[in-house]
């Protein structure tokens, strides 16, 4: 088919034809130097294609944002008519004035906010190319229409929100591509290899992190997001190649936060994107699939926060430049250009056509988040019960331009996270205190209401997430307005200096940082000992999971032991206590055997096919960027040539592993290596040696059970198995190193219907007890199989360990409380 009849036809409104444009602009063709679509674009030569435009346009502003992990350019190109970027910063000034429903924003000639964000997912990558012909397009003086809607339309692009995933799909496909595009669905073209592009550089889908900002690309976008507040925000994204085109409205489940003029509007920009497929007949659906529900998507974030969001996807993963569908027909490149570019333009014309309705629905969005916050509450408080978790809470709220304060003296009633009933409860000076009348309610309020109402069991991703939970901290939901009296914690006074020569220097254990102090010490090859149980000196309890430097047995390899540790407490701002004996008033004297030596881990994590690139990204991202600590990445081939004198704590995180594999390993282990298996890893050790993890077996579903279902129903999941993820709570106990910091309870978030039958010989760290279903979706049957069962333990093997992690204790790098206890499973189990 001639596809560039096909746009003339479907831009007729445009009045004109690509090739007629105004002769001295480069078109992307004349530009690349090859049609577009014809291949695929290199990142820099899009940033090139961007920066060329801005060059000759004084209509075009480029926004330099920041670098990816990678060090690739994150930018934005900003495109409207002369008047608007003559004024450009009153516009975006006065726009955020109306974010936050102040009184002296201005309504008159007030332009919409356009965002388009191309290609989050790097194996998507149709629409980066889209983004050279979109700007293009928008800066032709000639193309009339656009310039009229661009009167009252300020249109933000971003041509890549993911440089280094897209580049690892590009580099691959252009190194294997035939001459000929092989159309053949199994040819190596249409066959990406791990870890695939859709992530990031540390494996992370940047369209699951928008909320946690966990990492750079997407702090760095959406600190640039919140000065700008867009009226309309489209995410770009492609699907199978065997589906055709999918736009808004969305899918339920929609979160009842999301307001009938939000949903209205996905009606409005559909029913304009689906006449122009009309025209063209090509297919598409809406309302099915795509949902409105989990928060760090690029639809439900811009929603929350107030914005049309809403997403695009063209089929086209694993697509290449050209393929066969399973109806036979063969999609190309630039059929899928066509289609979002398509989307494009009819989204603008969408929003300059109603722009004055959408500037002050986005007005009234802010005064009523104001006036009457959404959902039963008007408040949440924290109880600061760990000092470090309250501070990283604090701070994704102020990512979020979420408002808070801290602190109270007031006794109050609310809903207790932890017992899920009313109590009372005293405000205490560090409590974290979120009072909903802000213009972030409704933001505010999705990520702390502690049970999100779900109108349908059909979900994309998980349907609890509440921050307390995620934090492991109590939080009470409470109906009056509080308000917090601090802007900021109250530490405890570091006055008390590190004392110079005691008999024991003693350092508290309940956060990361306290972890960092322990790396540093080890660093400095100084001995660590932890206290395995309480015991008090001088009237003073010092809890389990302390850990102690006993000076005598450091002294003689360091003559300076005093002011290595005094400096080591000043770089990482702690203030270690000291005692002044080994004689113990209560509980065991510093000689005995419950204060073991703490060994200095070296750690590695396995890499490749049968691992789930989440899982490793996750494990690699927390090392290399919070925990800041040494890590082998290491693949499957290398099991066999373990040695512990390089590696002694090896990662298996969530995958599939072979069983020649994993039996190379026992001798490892019996010698005193440690591994530490995450989520599915354990299945794939089920019955080999030394393993004695058991799963637990449920009886089959009787047939009285099953559900027979209408065939009417059959795209429906089978609701009564699923969990799409889900809180449950987690008995911990609290004797043992790998809950320090944690007391005695861990709220899990569960993915699977995985449970363990506890260890015959080994600690039952974590326990799934009846009743201890929190929040989220979970069918009925599965609800019953998840009642009881080992989710952490530890089995010793030799002088080695094995300790099992069975739910995803890293989730996204914004499941806090997991990072404790994944710490603990490194440094204090032995
Ligand atoms: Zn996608």
């Amino acid at each position: 088919m001639n596809h560039m009849k096909k746009i003339i036809l479907s831009f007729l409104f445009f009045s004109i034809s690509l090739t007629s444009l105004n002769a001295q602009v480069k078109t992307p063709d004349e530009f690349l130097g090859y049609a577009l679509g014809s291949r695929f674009t290199p990142h820099a030569q899009i940033v090139a294609y961007f920066k060329y435009l801005a060059g000759i346009n004084k209509n075009i502003k480029l926004v330099d944002y920041g670098k990816t992990y990678e060090n690739r350019d994150l930018m934005i190109a900003i495109i409207s008519s002369k008047d608007n970027m003559d004024n450009l910063e009153q516009i975006r000034i006065n726009n955020l004035k109306l974010s936050r429903a102040e009184k002296n924003a201005n309504l008159n000639n007030q332009p919409a906010i356009l965002w388009l964000s191309y290609n989050v997912h790097g194996n998507e990558a149709s629409s980066s190319e889209t983004s050279m012909k979109t700007l293009y397009t928008f800066a032709q003086s000639s193309v009339a229409n656009t310039q009229d809607y661009l009167k009252n339309t300020v249109v933000i692009i971003d041509p890549c929100l993911n440089p280094d995933g897209r580049e690892r799909y590009v580099n691959y496909f252009n190194s294997v591509s035939s001459n000929v595009p092989d159309a053949n669905p199994s040819s190596r073209e249409h066959t990406e290899p791990w870890p695939r592009g859709r992530v990031n550089h540390y494996y992370f889908d940047l369209n699951r992190d928008w909320a946690w900002q966990s990492q750079v690309e997407t702090q760095q976008r959406v600190a640039l997001y919140h000065l700008w507040m867009p009226e309309v925000h489209v995410d770009f994204h492609e699907q199978s190649y065997n589906d055709p085109y999918y736009f808004a409205p969305a899918a339920e489940p929609v979160h009842q936060d999301i307001t009938p003029f939000q949903r209205e509007f996905q009606i409005t920009a559909g029913k304009n994107n689906a006449k122009y497929f009309d025209q063209n007949g090509w297919q598409y659906f809406t309302k099915e699939r795509f949902d409105l529900l989990y928060p760090s998507y690029g639809d439900t974030y811009p929603l929350y926060n107030g914005s049309i969001g809403m997403t695009y996807e063209q089929g086209g993963i694993s697509a290449g430049l050209a393929v066969k569908t399973a109806s036979g027909d063969t999609l190309t490149l630039k059929d899928r250009i066509n289609h979002h570019f398509t989307t494009s333009m009819a989204t603008l014309e969408t929003v300059s056509k109603n722009s004055a309705k959408l500037v002050s629905e986005f007005k009234l969005y802010f005064e009523n988040s104001v006036a009457s916050s959404p959902g039963i509450y008007k408040s949440y408080v924290v109880k600061a019960d760990n000092l470090s978790r309250i501070k990283k809470l604090a701070g994704l709220l102020s990512k979020n331009h979420i408002d808070y304060a801290f602190g109270g003296e007031k006794t109050l009633n609310g809903f207790s996270f932890q017992h899920k009933k009313i109590a009372s409860f005293k405000v205490g000076r560090n409590d974290l205190i979120i009072n909903l009348k802000q213009p972030a309610a409704v933001l505010a309020n999705v990520l702390f209401e502690p049970e999100t109402k779900v109108t349908d069991s059909n979900t994309y991703d998980i349907t609890a997430w509440a921050l307390p939970y995620a934090y492991g901290l109590n939080a009470y939901a409470v109906k009056e307005s509080v308000s917090g009296q601090y802007p900021a914690v109250e530490e405890s006074p570091n006055s008390e200096a590190t004392p110079v020569s005691p008999y024991a220097w003693v350092i508290n254990w309940n956060s990361i940082e306290d972890a960092q102090v322990l790396i540093a010490l080890q660093q400095a090859n100084i001995k660590v000992r932890i206290a395995e149980l309480t015991f008090t000196v001088a009237g003073k309890v010092y809890q389990p999971g302390s850990l102690l430097v006993y000076r005598a047995e450091n002294e003689k390899s360091h003559k300076d032991l005093s002011n290595t540790i005094n400096a080591i407490a000043l770089k990482l701002n702690k203030s270690f206590a000291g005692v002044s004996s080994g004689f113990v008033d209560k509980g065991k004297d510093f000689g005995s055997s419950v204060y073991p030596l703490l060994s200095s881990p070296k750690v590695a994590v396995l890499a490749g096919s049968d691992v789930s690139s989440q899982g490793v990204g996750e494990v690699w991202h927390f090392f290399e960027q919070e925990l800041k600590y040494p890590l082998n990445i290491i693949s499957e081939q290398n099991l066999g040539n373990l040695d512990l004198a390089t590696i002694n704590v090896l990662i298996l995180p969530d995958g599939s592993y072979a069983q020649k594999n994993i039996e190379k390993l026992e001798g490892w282990i019996n010698q005193g290596g440690k591994i530490i298996l995450m989520e599915d890893a354990i299945s794939s050790v089920v019955g080999i040696k030394p393993f004695e993890i058991k799963k637990k077996e449920y009886p089959a579903t009787s047939e009285k059970e099953n559900r027979f279902i209408s065939y009417g129903e059959k795209d429906k999941d089978n609701f009564e198995e699923s969990i799409p993820g889900a809180i449950y709570k987690v008995n911990l106990d609290k004797t043992h190193p790998l809950s320090v910091g944690l007391g005695d309870v861990y709220y899990t978030l569960k993915t699977d219907g995985r449970l363990y039958e506890p260890l015959i010989k080994g600690w039952n760290v974590g326990l799934i007890k009846p009743n201890a279903f929190i929040a989220g979706v979970v069918g009925k049957n599965m609800k019953k199989k998840l009642d009881a069962g080992l989710l952490f333990g530890i089995q010793t093997v030799g002088k080695g360990n094995i300790i099992y992690l069975a739910d995803d204790v890293l989730f996204r790098s914004f499941w806090e409380s997991g990072k404790q206890l994944f710490v603990n499973s490194i440094f204090l189990t032995y």
